[in-house]
Parts: C-alpha cells; structure tokens; sequence
C-alpha cells in the first residue's frame, strides 16, 4: 500500500509559514524556465539538477547540489514512487499527494461532511466547515496533466457544496477536455429540480454521477444510511436527472443488511429505473464506520455469490450494464464473471497470502488492504 501522506523530514520554508502549496512534480532538468518556475524538482541521488524550479523536493539526505537559496522539502523513502506530472501538496510540516500520473485511480475529495450516515462509510463524515477542500480541489484541477483519462470526485457529499461543486464541475470540463469524471453522491440533493437543472447545465462532455441504493424498500435503504426519508430524496433525484439526460449509475454495497434484498432491488431498478446507465455491485471495505459495525454488516461473499450471479442475471435480461466490483475472483459464479471488474484502487489493493500459487491472480481484483488486515473469506480457493 501506498503512503499517501506524511510527515516531511525538513524543509528550509521560513518558520511560521504554515501556508499550503500545491506542486506539480517534474524530474526533467530541461524544461523552460516559465515551465520550471511552476514546478517542483524531484532530486534522487545521481539525477541532474538545474536551477529555477519553484521548489526542490529530495529524498532523504539535503544534497549540496541544491542550487543556492533553493526552497526545499526533504521526504522520506516511503515517497519515492512519486513521478512526473504528480501533484502534491506541501503545508504545516506534511506532504500529501493528491494526484498520481502513473494511477487511474486518482479522486479528488471535496469535502468531509455528509448528510447521510451510512452504517459502512468508508470516509466518517466530520461536523467540521472544510472549504479549504474545495479551494484546493479548484487548483489541483489546474495542475492535472490534460491527457488524463479518468478522474473521481468524492466525499462527504459533494453536493453540500452547491455552487462550489458546479463551479468545479466546470473548471474540470474546461481544464479537462479529454477526462471522464466520476462524482459520487447519495443524489439527495437532486430531488430539488432547480440543482439538477444547474448540475445539467454544466454539459460536461463524459461526466457520470454514481448514487447508491441499497434497498428496494425505503426503510431499509433509510436504515442502512441511517436518515429518514433518504430513500425518496435518492429516486426522486434519480428521476430528476434522467429527465435532464443525465448519466446514472446506481451503486450498491453488498453486506449482511443488503444481500437478501439484492434481486428484488434489480426487479425494482428494472421496473422503476430502466434508463440508468449502469449498475455496480459492490463488496465491502473494511475501513471506517465498517470496522464499528462488523457484527451488522460482514458476510463472507460466498455465502450470497449464489445470489450475486442472479441479480448481474436479472438484470442483464432486463438489457440494464451491471458490473460486480470489489470482490475476488474465486468468490463470484460464472454467470457474475462476465461483468467482473479488477476495480480496487491500486494504492489500497493487496493479495492474500493464498493468492501465491492462483493461475487468475492478474485477473483478480484482490482485497482492500483492510480485509487483509482484517478478515477475509475463509473460501479463498486458488485457480489451479
Ligand atoms: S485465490 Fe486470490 S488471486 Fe486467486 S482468485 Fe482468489 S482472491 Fe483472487
């Protein structure tokens, strides 16, 4: 796993300088000096070092080759995979890296705080005001490289932001041409017709909201988020925003409060919402409110692949593109093979120690670090 954030060794900021900055990460010596003057030079031991960089981040030991007066961070190894065209940001004695060229699995989180409480959040909503998020979300959007694929945006929920998230949806169409954008949301706030239309008026070119519903029964999907009434804000929403021609994908968390109910709640999305764009079944991560709820929420995916491979069934008959995310291999049937996905985040994924002698491991998606460290299925049976 990845260390996404830390600590840094040292850096020559003035003290009392707690101010954040973001850099684009460089390790071409090269560059124009107006290109250079943007950006920050990553130094390893034997590479060539040229002046006029913003900032020089070096790993470990302060080399003497630091051109005179250069701003600098030292980092540990933990952070040598860092490349071209990253972007990390440098404040109050951390660095964090927010964008990772070489990954696409790249998010953005706007914000902490959330209006659902879902018994298996994997991010624990915070009471706390977070604007920063946002102010740094609209100038991290300008240091990514413009020939990136994909990107997710996430919370919280995005939508507490209102304008903000609107004004960052179009900085990202601008920016961006060439992205496809993920944003996820529990879609309440799209029952208010007026905040779809502004989402719709975006046009972004490739922009797909995934909102989940974890129940066809309003009770149930209103427990599991724990918030009354959610349930009709989320379909209202959804209607909404198909009516607007928006792209939806409706996600569905698999877990001891959900599994049962998983085949009437593809007859219910058949029935009711047809026109969504696609359908992701997906397995538990054992991080955040999770761990607090094990007793509520674990069961091992082999006991509901039976069910799994009728619902990608079902719902596949009823022409609707279902994916089944977030689970090893050997615990789906075949008939939910076809719409696997090798879907966790590269920075988090990891692999049992079973996982050694499987003929299918590149296949396989794996586990979140966090079931490793865990509990995970006790049916982990290599391909021969
Ligand atoms: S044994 Fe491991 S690598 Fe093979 S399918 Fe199962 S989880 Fe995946």
């Amino acid at each position: 796993m990845l260390t996404l954030s830390g600590a840094v060794l040292a850096t020559n900021a003035s003290k009392g300088d707690t101010k954040r900055q973001l850099f684009s990460l460089s390790t071409n010596p090269n560059l124009p000096s107006p290109i250079k003057s943007q950006k920050a030079f990553l130094v390893s031991s034997g590479n060539e070092v040229s002046d006029g960089f913003r900032h020089y981040i070096v790993f470990n030991v302060k080399p003497e080759r630091l051109p005179n007066e250069a701003p600098y961070t030292i980092v540990g190894d933990e952070f040598r995979y860092f490349g071209d065209k990253d972007v990390v940001a440098i404040g109050n004695g951390r660095i964090r890296c927010l964008y990772r060229a070489s990954s696409s699995h790249n998010s953005i989180l706007l914000t902490e705080q959330c209006n659902n409480y879902c018994l298996m959040c994997s991010q624990p909503p915070k009471r706390v005001s977070d604007p920063w998020l946002l102010e740094e979300a609209l100038e991290l959007i300008r240091l990514i490289p413009r020939e990136t694929q994909s990107l997710g945006i996430t919370g919280g929920e995005p939508t507490l932001l209102g304008d903000g998230l609107i004004e960052l949806l179009r900085l990202t169409r601008n920016w961006l041409p060439h992205t496809s954008v993920h944003l996820l949301s529990n879609g309440r706030a799209f029952a208010d017709a007026q905040f779809a239309k502004k989402y719709a008026a975006v046009s972004h070119h490739d922009l797909m909201l995934g909102i989940p519903v974890y129940s066809c029964d309003p009770t149930r999907h209103d427990y599991v988020v724990q918030a009354r009434g959610a349930f009709d804000e989320t379909i209202r929403g959804i209607l909404n925003l198909k009516q607007l021609n928006q792209r939806v994908e409706i996600r569905v968390v698999i877990h001891k409060q959900t599994y049962q109910g998983l085949l009437d709640l593809a007859e219910f999305i058949a029935r009711n919402l047809l026109f969504v764009d696609h359908v992701a079944l997906m397995g538990l991560e054992t991080t955040g409110f999770t761990r607090a709820n094990m007793d509520a929420l674990w069961i091992d995916p082999a006991e509901y692949k039976g069910e799994l491979g009728k619902t990608v069934r079902k719902l596949r008959n009823y022409g609707i593109r279902a994916s089944v995310y977030n689970h090893p291999l050997c615990l789906v049937n075949s008939d939910a093979e076809q719409c696997y996905v090798k879907s966790i985040s590269d920075w988090k994924n990891e692999y049992a120690p079973e996982c050694t002698m499987c003929s299918r491991r590149n296949e396989c998606g794996g586990f979140f670090l966090s079931g490793i460290q865990y509990g995970y299925s006790k049916h982990i049976t290599p391909f021969p």
